[in-house]
């Protein structure tokens, strides 16, 4: 159930306690409307959404003494459609690397988030060059290097406090040096201002972009999704800063308002790529915003 056993107790069985039982029907009255709503926006999915998920069911049923799985269909077909997002894989280059800079607030998941990345391509037999380019966390470069020396990659280091852009620019002309296919770089979750993280990730950013000309090929945005809705403020700071190509949604796990993934397909403009479902290296899934749902009511 890609670790969705909490999301799925809120969702699934709060809206099919609607229901006496599964094959007693239940008439769609405005009580029922109310309640519904209510619980659809437990799941932090956003009142519009909420709303609209809703109003689908008001229109399909008002009135009528309906199953539980004819509205569960409903609300699984609407919710698919408010996400309306295809998966989006990383596409790597077919001239190595693909240079991958991943962002996010401390706390978000980035290392881990990181270290599943790496997992996934050297499972698929590509070699991987991480550059540790946020310095300014000196336990962020310990753990990364942890995770790299465990998952075979190479790492790219800098002193604590060291220019991130020279690390950036080291651990890109490493990959290429070696040969590599993929070279991730980790960046600063935190400076003092909005101004400051800016010129930061830009200045990263073109340091990539002149040793490669279409690099970094994605800006990953790693999001918290515990953090419920305060993810989508987080979103709108970084795309700001930088121009962010997907996001990696950790900590899905650890959530039991999974619903937020919808509010984040409404709220941001950017696929959601990855979730994360676990601390270990292999928890991270491929989004598919059709399981997903179907997994929330399984
Ligand atoms: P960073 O500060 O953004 O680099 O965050 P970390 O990668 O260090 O993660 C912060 C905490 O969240 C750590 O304790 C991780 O083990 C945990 N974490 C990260 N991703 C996930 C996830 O998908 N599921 C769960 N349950 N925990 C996660």
């Amino acid at each position: 159930k890609q670790g969705l056993k909490k999301t799925n107790r809120l969702l699934n069985t709060d809206i099919r306690d609607l229901f006496k039982s599964e094959s007693e029907g239940r008439l769609i009255d405005d009580e029922f409307l109310d309640e519904l709503l209510e619980r659809l926006v437990k799941t932090d999915m956003g009142v519009q959404p909420a709303m609209d998920t809703t109003e689908q069911i008001r229109k399909d049923f008002r009135a009528r003494v309906v199953k539980m799985d004819d509205m569960v269909a409903v609300i699984k077909t609407k919710l698919k459609e408010l996400m309306a997002q295809e998966s989006a894989p990383i596409q790597t280059v077919e001239q190595g690397p693909t240079v991958i800079m991943v962002v996010g607030v401390n706390g978000s998941g980035k290392t881990t988030s990181i270290a599943k990345l790496t997992k996934m391509f050297i499972d698929d037999k590509k070699s991987v060059v991480l550059g540790a380019a946020d310095t300014f966390r000196a336990a962020a470069v310990q753990q990364l290097t942890i995770w790299a020396e465990r998952l075979g990659a190479t790492i790219v280091t800098g002193e604590t406090g060291s220019d991130p852009a020279s690390v950036a620019h080291r651990a890109v002309a490493k990959a290429v040096e070696i040969g590599a296919d993929i070279c991730i770089v980790d960046t600063a979750g935190r400076l003092q201002t909005q101004q400051s993280l800016m010129n930061e990730l830009s200045k990263l950013h073109r340091v990539m972009a002149k040793q490669i000309p279409e690099a970094p090929h994605e800006v990953l945005l790693v999001l918290d999704s515990t953090t419920g809705q305060n993810g989508i403020s987080q979103a709108k700071h970084f795309t700001e800063a930088v121009n962010c190509t997907g996001i990696v949604l950790a900590k899905l796990d650890g959530t039991a308002k999974g619903g937020v993934v919808v509010a984040i397909r409404q709220g941001v403009g950017l696929p959601v790529k990855y979730i994360g479902v676990g601390e270990k290296a292999e928890d991270l899934a491929l989004f598919d915003a059709d399981a997903f749902v179907d997994a929330l009511f399984d």
